[in-house]
């Protein structure tokens, strides 16, 4: 598989997507609260679990006990992967999760039970065949709300894919009907990141034939129906119909983009039951379709969960799945630095706001000699790189912006500008001294500078004036600087 700059950063947006519908999801969940249809859904925490805002729920903790292991690049299908999976499944419950799934709990308190009778995926899947003789109900949506990653597992292979997705749904829901919406939706993650598209009937042909029928009735009843119908999300077909149709409603005649994942999200929250899992199974493909880089800021930057993560360890762990195994350690995402030292400092003020500098990769360990509280990173960091001196996780932004003249080379160049200079702006409103710096400031650092004071009423001429002061010299142009002069 070749990793085109768009691929990369499409996988690398399926579990952030994810993690972003469900901390946005969160404090609606059950009609806790109402959001203002106007400014749409906020993270503001609460919801079952009482969550902080921008943490993330069951959904996303249990994706991640599946990313850890897919990150290694075994094949989720053996059992020694599976064991692993299910082993983290039992560690997450141990933690004490603030929600939980009726038939997840079920099967891993079963599971625990009878535990010594096998390998750990063999109790636990046995847990949940026995759950589902004596019920005979566990097609919940608790193994649609983790599944997207399993798109990423094995790209080239559309079977592996699906025989991935069924396993892994199996460890805790027996009922076919949870699997085949498993081996759906992963299905359409792994096309959205290898094709750019959105495509929910491609895995069709890829289930028991008896059920292929119902399934596609299934599709157009949600892209017939209107997104309001399917309320009763917290069924595994019910749920996959609600974020189907959030996002089949909202596409956008032309040029879809951020704006349709955004509109997407806020369109499945407002179903309403489930909110978090319906926004998490729509923002795990959302964000396989349109990257990372589509992802809004404020929302990347608040975004944590268990185990312990962010948003930075998140997109690690997507790129590693979709690689099949960890990188080089001297290269991103594993390398400690990716500053070379090679750059002099600069932290030159705005003169417009001069609490906003402009740097280098050089300025990134003097956050606090320069007083900065907030940093802007327009360029790969080291693991040691994030959080600099002075300035907590949550107030530093990691842009997803290629250096390229290329013009396949950012998927939303124009929009993305716009949001890093945006973020600027926001971090400015909460009085923030802000850095804002990529490796050299050459390209992305000013284009996004010069978008930022566009925001605050210069013209275009006085604004290259400003930067030009600032940097001491000519901006070299290039296809970010144009584009940013629009
Ligand atoms: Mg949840």
């Amino acid at each position: 598989m070749h990793f085109s700059s768009p691929r990369t950063d499409r996988a690398a947006g399926v579990l952030l997507g994810q993690a972003c519908g469900d901390a946005l999801g969160v404090p609606y969940e059950f009609a806790s609260r109402r959001f203002d249809p106007v400014t749409g859904p906020q993270m503001v925490g609460g919801g079952l679990g009482s969550y902080a805002p921008g943490e993330w729920s069951d959904d996303t903790q249990m994706a991640a006990c599946i990313a850890r292991v897919s990150a290694t690049g075994q094949d989720l299908t053996t059992p020694a992967a599976l064991d692993a999976v299910a082993k983290g499944f039992l560690r997450w419950l141990a933690d004490g999760p603030a929600d939980i799934g009726s038939q997840t709990s079920a099967v891993l308190h079963s599971t625990l039970r009878h535990a010594g009778d096998g390998r750990p995926h063999a109790v636990m899947t046995d847990a949940a065949r026995r759950l589902h003789e004596r019920s005979g109900r566990t097609a919940g949506n608790g193994a649609l709300m983790r599944t997207a990653v399993v798109g990423l597992t094995r790209l080239a292979d559309r079977d592996a894919t699906a025989r991935a997705a069924r396993a892994v749904a199996a460890l805790t829901h027996h009922d076919p009907l949870a699997g085949d919406s498993c081996v759906l939706w992963s299905e359409a993650v792994r096309r959205a990141v290898v094709d750019g598209v959105l495509d929910l009937r491609g895995g069709l042909d890829l289930l028991p034939a008896e059920h292929q029928g119902f399934w596609t009735e299934t599709i157009d009843r949600a892209e017939q129906d209107d997104p309001s119908t399917f309320t009763g999300n917290g069924y595994t077909v019910t749920a996959l119909q609600a974020a189907w149709a959030s996002i089949h409603h909202t596409l956008p005649t032309s040029d879809p983009g951020p704006d349709h994942l955004r509109a997407a999200l806020h369109t499945a929250i407002g179903i309403g039951h489930d909110t978090d899992t319906v926004a998490a199974i729509a923002g795990g493909l959302l964000g396989a379709r349109y990257g990372v880089s589509a992802l809004p800021l404020a929302w990347t930057r608040a975004v944590h969960g268990w185990p312990g993560l962010r948003a930075r360890d998140l997109v690690h762990l997507a790129l590693r799945t979709a690689r099949q195994g960890p990188e080089a350690p001297q290269s991103w995402p594993s390398a400690v630095r990716m500053d070379t030292g090679s750059e002099r400092p600069l932290a030159a003020p705005l003169a417009s706001d001069p609490d906003v500098l402009l740097g280098t990769f050089a300025d990134l360990s003097r956050t606090r000699e320069l007083g900065v509280d907030a940093v802007v990173s327009l360029c790969r960091l080291g693991t040691e790189e994030f959080a600099p001196p002075g300035v907590a996780p949550a107030d530093h932004a990691e842009v997803w912006l290629v250096d390229s003249d290329d013009p396949v080379g950012n998927q939303h160049l124009v929009w993305l500008l716009d949001e890093a200079a945006r973020d600027v702006a926001q971090l400015r409103a909460e009085g923030r001294r802000v850095l804002l710096h990529c490796v050299a400031a050459h390209h992305r650092t000013p284009a996004v500078a010069l978008r930022y004071l566009r925001t605050r009423g210069l013209d275009v001429d006085t604004a290259v004036a400003e930067i030009t002061t600032a940097l001491g010299r000519e901006v070299d142009g290039g296809l970010l600087w144009k584009e940013a002069q629009r």
